[in-house]
């Protein structure tokens, strides 16, 4: 016997850019079928634009939300549905739901729903919910809520009843024969054959309404995941003030789609205390049970980890072509071809160094530098001592000594070594002026490794800069 059909859902209506909220949304609607076919149920992630509010959906929004999700690497099953198109359908359910009597007509206009709700205290109840006559005025049609109780399970929130009589008799379809959310999306999840509603716990009670149109519609309920929503990390609901809250910020901030990735799935899902999630692993572990019923709190620390643990997992040629539009920021123009190569050599001393993409090219910066350097203040205070440009003339000698072929992490270190052990001085002595000469005080690793990463030229190019004073910010040499 064949496994059910998975059919999630990511559906956005398109009024802003790709939320990070929505971002993990999507992102649980498609691990959750990933894991289903994986336990080997036929099983389909589809996407629907929820584009019915004309007044603020825009094609920008809809670009966005596409941008963003193929960006974070979550791809969707076979055409995008847009619910605009799908009207026919809804006004022939709203239609259907007439016929049956689980809606009727109100003729209500503005004013006297106005006058009823403000004498009633209770849900609204239409005064034609039970009228047989007719009139030419326009009309909504509204749902009949039934009698009793509505009871979901739902799969984070566990079971949840709620009193009919507190629901009001919503409206289907507006007087100028246009859907409502609530009608349309019933209609379409249903039309896509979705079994499974993953979305924001902002949605829960309307998982109550739905059940009930569901119901008087005589189709399957599909099974409910509310998820409670992402907060900053005061705790309070996610707001502006919070910082970057668009998936397309985090990109431009240098997160691998990955890492944000894992990040998303981490924050409000748990599977024990493992962390980090490579590329579809979570898939292999993914259930809806793993999903906390208590809010999320976003926590930056723990992005800027799990992207870093991401950085240091991704083979250095695809992070050299994801990185370059940041190293191409830092340089101010398109790395030459010798910067680049510079760059690729230095990769695996950039990684453990980088939480982000931002900070790679920071941590790149003293490569990607053009002679003469600008060494200023502080840095620049070893080179006003003579004995120093004197160590620098002598170990400028030694270095010239090494073919460009020999030119290698540790054949530099012995040059060095050999050096402070001839003139019986400390390391810093002739490693911070060095340093400084090479990186005008940017973030290095070790002093050997930045040299042979420069190169022979542009290592004693640097050196000679600060002996000829051309690297020398006039200001501070007098200082
Ligand atoms: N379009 C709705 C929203 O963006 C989601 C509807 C749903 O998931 O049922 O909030």
């Amino acid at each position: 016997m064949s496994l059910p059909k998975v059919v999630t859902r990511f559906a956005p209506s398109p009024t802003g850019f790709l939320h990070i909220g929505g971002a993990r949304t999507a992102l649980f609607n498609w691990y959750f079928a990933k894991h289903m076919a994986l336990k080997g149920h036929d099983s389909a992630f589809l996407l629907r634009v929820e584009d019915t509010d004309k007044a603020r959906s825009t094609d920008e929004a809809t670009q966005a939300i596409l941008e963003g999700l193929d960006w974070l690497g979550l791809s969707y099953d076979g055409e995008i549905v847009y619910q605009s198109q799908n009207v026919g359908d809804h006004v022939k359910t709203a239609k259907a739901m007439l016929a049956s009597g689980t809606a009727y007509k109100c003729y209500c206009n503005a004013e006297e729903l106005e006058s009823l709700r403000a004498a009633s205290e209770t849900a609204f109840r239409s005064p034609w919910r039970d009228k047989v006559e007719t009139t030419d005025r326009p009309f909504t049609v509204r749902f009949r809520v039934p009698d009793g109780k509505t009871k979901i399970t739902d799969l984070v929130q566990g079971d949840i009843t709620w009193e009919n009589e507190n629901f009001d008799d919503l409206v289907l379809l507006r007087a100028d024969g246009s859907p409502t959310y609530m009608l349309a999306v019933v209609v379409d999840d249903h039309n896509m054959g979705v079994t499974h509603v993953i979305r924001g716990d902002d949605h829960l009670i309307n998982a109550g309404r739905q059940t009930q149109i569901y119901r008087a519609m005589d189709w399957r309920v599909p099974h409910w995941a509310h998820v409670p929503l992402i907060h900053g990390p005061d705790g309070k609901k996610l707001s502006k003030r919070h910082g970057s809250l668009g998936v397309d910020a985090y990109r431009d901030l240098g997160y691998l789609p990955g890492g944000l990735r894992n990040y998303l799935l981490k924050l409000g899902w748990a599977h024990g205390d493992m962390e980090i999630f490579f590329n579809e692993d979570a898939a292999k572990v993914f259930t809806l049970d793993g999903i906390n019923s208590a809010p999320a709190r976003l926590d930056f620390d723990k992005m800027d980890f799990i992207n870093s643990q991401h950085i240091l997992h991704t083979p250095n040629d695809e992070l050299l072509s994801k990185a370059a539009p940041f190293f191409e920021t830092k340089n101010g123009a398109p790395l030459s071809a010798e910067k680049q190569a510079r760059v690729a050599s230095a990769m695996d001393s950039l990684k453990p160094r980088s939480k982000t993409f931002v900070e790679m090219a920071a941590q790149a910066a003293y490569l990607l530098a053009d002679r003469p350097l600008t060494i200023s203040g502080k840095t620049a205070k070893p080179f006003k001592n003579d004995q120093t440009l004197d160590y620098l003339r002598t170990l400028t000698s030694r270095l010239n000594v090494l073919e460009d072929t020999q030119w290698t992490e540790n054949k530099v270190q012995d040059i060095l070594t050999t050096f402070v052990e001839d003139h019986g001085i400390g390391f810093g002595k002739i490693g911070q002026p060095v340093r400084a000469a090479l990186t005008a005080g940017a973030p290095s690793p070790d002093l050997s490794l930045v040299i042979s990463l420069l190169g022979k030229a542009e290592t004693l190019g640097r050196i000679e800069d600060v002996l000829s004073g051309a690297s020398l910010n006039k200001n501070s040499s007098i200082e």
